[in-house]
């Protein structure tokens, strides 16, 4: 029997990846909410309730969901001494990689035999990089990793069909402060205060 646990990083990006992969294994995919990079606690329970919304709605009892609490002290002591690192550097790596980690953990422990993370559909995303730690996670965990390369298009149509929300930052407060900043850039490029 292969079985499927797929980490979904938000709803915009698992639209894509799920509809190639709903009907590939046997029995419902089981789709993984772990993402403690979210900040605050009102944007990552947004984020869920859209994953929810959309698995509801389009794929009714298709498809299982777990949501895995967000242990954000965890994840921001672990990530603290590389805040100020660029996106997609080494604060990003340590971001896939906890969250990698915990889904071939889970997978494990719910006897999947395949993993796979919703991460690489992103273009801000290094997948080569996500996928390479999938590969490694594979041979520690004996779960197969399905290296995605999804269609970022296809969740750009997705989002429009079915109005989800698709949020302007990543996730952690870093990010966040990224945004702000080049919001700040272009207003005063165009001119204005900010
Ligand atoms: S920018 Fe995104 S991937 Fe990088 S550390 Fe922040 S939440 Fe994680």
């Amino acid at each position: 029997m292969n079985k499927l646990l797929l980490h979904a990083c938000c709803a915009p990006c698992l639209t894509a990846p799920l509809e190639r992969l709903v009907d590939k294994f046997d029995g419902p995919v089981t789709v993984l909410f772990y993402n403690p990079n979210i900040a605050p606690q009102a944007e990552h329970d947004k984020r869920l309730g859209e994953v929810e919304r959309y698995l509801k709605g389009r794929y009714g009892t298709a498809v299982d969901l777990i949501a895995l609490p967000p242990d954000r002290e965890a994840f921001d002591a672990t990530t603290a001494p590389f805040a100020d690192t660029d996106e997609r550097g080494v604060r990003c790596t340590v971001c896939y990689f906890l969250r990698l980690r915990r889904t071939f953990e889970e997978a494990k422990a719910r006897g999947m035999t395949h993993a796979a993370t919703t991460l690489t559909v992103s273009p801000h995303k290094d997948a080569k990089r996500l996928n390479s730690m999938g590969l490694g996670l594979e041979k520690r965990y004996g779960v197969s990793y399905l290296t995605g390369m999804w269609e970022y298009a296809r969740t750009l149509e997705l989002c429009r069909e079915y109005a989800i929300y698709r949020q302007n930052y990543c996730g952690c407060t870093a990010s966040m402060r990224e945004r702000d900043e080049r919001r700040r850039e272009h207003k005063e490029k165009k001119g204005g205060r900010p």
